[in-house]
């Protein structure tokens, strides 16, 4: 057994005497979800021998997902161990047509389906009707402590016990139960493994003996409930451990396969990640696992030429799998945003981060971009971003840039204006590196335009910095916000901009965002021209500030858009990640319906 013990305590006040039956059991184990996995079973048992566990309960589920059913009877029966029924069994017992899981997806039902018709067709008569009278519930005293097992929970046997839901949420399932709460409340059915007090009943969900928990490791997990008995002077003391348990998961694999289940749930037994029936699992369970959204819901080819998604995304792997990881797709681009600073020699007036000479500069630390960029590649990012304010107002920039494109193609967003004096040298410098782009903004074809929202002058120090960057061979982008003013002069833009050799796709047009220093600008449909812009309508692109993670890079600055703050602070990437994939789950299942991106760099 590896480590990863997970325990809890409660103090319990005296409540009465034990059965004479449990007198001397003050160490019990508790399992669920067997599946048909007979190895992991025996696994299991042997390690609440070893543990000094004097007797065993299994709180149901004994068939689904493995191949041998009837194994498990045999080793119950060895063992002494008590059982409840399960959804499963309750079932497979009636010989109902399907499992009762209580999933809602369509997606989730078929692959439920698939499991429990080779379950149904694979279990003897005399076992199903033996599970056909295993009780509903137990409730033992345990040294002077109520302990009540369920399957799901106390208001229903298909009920999901998850540890997202709120202590109100486990309240109400408290309050169902007959004969007023327990000490302890133990039950099974999701699969994953957790404890938590409410109020004065510690609440165990046992996870799964049958299959891992989601959580990339081939172990399964039970619990060991030890109670320090009673005395006239002192409370009986309860703990639980959630014990992960290591066992034959290669027999199992193989005698999955011997009878022909399909790939993905042996997929699930060899790497311990769910492939199957995640509709079902809530936003922050789902988004530690490796999948999170099924293949056939990705927006088609067709649906990205409207819009949604990534425009440069890779296609989803044909893998075999039914699920996908949602960072990588078009739905979450593997493309992070670092902003270096926030403070800009110019004060647009539809900044959407509402920078400007005098905004609170945010400067990221050189170590920490460093960091940052590391980071970026081991979690699998394929590009970089970095922004501002002006980047080139950092007084680092040089190094970071250096650091950045010797690593990951990377774009710096500028506004051209500063490439005189020391930062021509600069820009001069960085002009070798292979991986490197610039991307600016240019607003129409002369100053008219250009100089409406930015302030007069840019338009001829942008131009300026444009064409001695194409001088040193960078390769260039610019992008053009649409105003009311420019509308009209995008093909004389177009023209301006193929003299100094940008053209095609290093030209692109955006709207207007009702962001930052552009927060009321009436938005398109009240009769005004923004674009109105949230998490829920937005394919996320991480974006890292000195203030934390964020959705996506036009919401990045905190004061103007709180709510696409994601974490605060130096989050670790790979949390920053599982966080969005949260989020998205969480809009997602909302109302059904998928973001659209927003381009702010082509
Ligand atoms: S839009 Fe760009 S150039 Fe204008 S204030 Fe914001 S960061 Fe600076």
């Amino acid at each position: 057994m590896r480590g990863g013990d997970m325990r809890g305590t409660l103090d319990r006040g005296v409540r009465g005497h034990a059965p004479d039956s449990l007198k001397a059991v003050l160490r019990i184990a508790a399992f669920g979800g067997v599946y048909a996995n007979p190895y992991a079973l025996t696994a299991v048992l042997a390690d609440a021998a070893a543990r000094g566990c004097e007797k065993s309960y299994c709180l149901g589920d004994l068939g689904g997902f493995g191949a041998e059913c009837d194994a498990i009877w045999p080793l119950l029966a060895r063992h002494g161990v008590r059982c409840i029924a399960g959804n499963y069994d309750v079932a497979i017992g009636r010989g109902d047509a399907d499992c009762g899981c209580g999933y809602t997806s369509e997606r989730d039902n078929h692959f439920a389906q698939v499991m429990y018709d080779h379950t149904l067709a694979s279990t003897s008569r005399e076992f199903a009707a033996w599970m056909a009278q295993l009780p509903a519930t137990e409730r033992v005293d345990l040294g002077g402590v109520d302990v009540l097992m369920v399957h799901g929970s106390p208001l229903a046997i298909n009920d999901f016990l998850w540890e997202s839901l709120s202590d109100d949420e486990l309240r109400v399932r408290l309050d169902a139960i007959d004969g007023g709460r327990p000490d302890v409340l133990l039950c099974t059915h999701t699969g994953i493994a957790w404890q938590r007090t409410v109020d004065t009943t510690l609440i165990v969900n046992v996870g799964a003996v049958g299959r891992p928990q989601n959580d990339g490791r081939t172990d399964v997990w039970y619990a060991v409930l030890e109670v320090d008995a009673a005395t006239e002077c002192t409370p009986a003391v309860v703990r639980a451990q959630l014990h992960p348990v290591a066992y034959d998961w290669r027999a199992q694999a193989a005698s999955m396969r011997a009878v022909g289940l399909p790939e993905p749930f042996v997929e699930t037994i060899e790497t311990g990640w769910w492939t199957t029936c995640l509709e079902a699992v809530p936003p922050r369970e789902r988004s530690r696992g490796r999948y999170h959204v099924y293949r056939d819901a990705m927006p088609s080819p067709a649906t990205l030429a409207d819009g949604a998604g990534w425009a440069d995304a890779p296609a989803v792997p044909h893998d075999g799998l039914p699920v996908v990881s949602l960072f990588g797709t078009p739905l979450f681009p593997a493309r992070l945003w670092i902003y270096t600073n926030f403070d800009c020699n110019l004060a647009c007036g539809y900044c959407v981060v509402a920078s400007s000479p005098a905004a609170r500069p945010r400067r990221i630390a050189a170590d920490r971009f460093c960091a940052l960029v590391d980071e970026a590649v081991a979690e699998g990012f394929t590009e970089l971003y970095l922004t501002g304010g002006e980047p080139f107002a950092h007084p680092d920039i040089e190094a970071l840039v250096r650091y950045a494109a010797q690593r990951l193609p990377t774009v710096v967003l500028t506004n051209a204006m500063l490439f005189t004096g020391r930062r021509r040298a600069v820009l001069a410098s960085l002009a070798a590196l292979p991986k490197l782009t610039l991307q600016s903004s240019v607003d129409g074809s002369s100053a008219e335009f250009h100089d409406a929202w930015r302030g007069a002058g840019s338009f001829d120090r942008a131009m300026d910095g444009l064409s001695y960057a194409r001088e040193l061979g960078l390769p260039l982008r610019v992008a053009m916000t649409q105003t009311p003013e420019n509308r009209d002069d995008v093909p004389a833009l177009r023209a301006v901009l193929e003299r100094i050799g940008i053209a095609g796709d290093a030209f692109a047009v955006r709207p207007l965002v009702a962001r930052g220093l552009a927060a009321d600008v009436a938005v398109d449909g009240d009769g005004g021209t923004a674009m109105a812009v949230s998490d829920a309508v937005m394919v996320p692109e991480l974006t890292i500030t000195t203030d934390g993670a964020h959705w996506h890079p036009v919401g990045a600055d905190r004061e103007t858009s709180p709510d696409f703050l994601v974490a605060e602070g130096d989050v670790p990437l790979a949390e920053a990640k599982r966080l969005i994939v949260q989020r998205f789950l969480e809009l997602r299942q909302a109302d059904g319906t998928l973001p659209d991106a927003f381009h702010c760099a082509i």
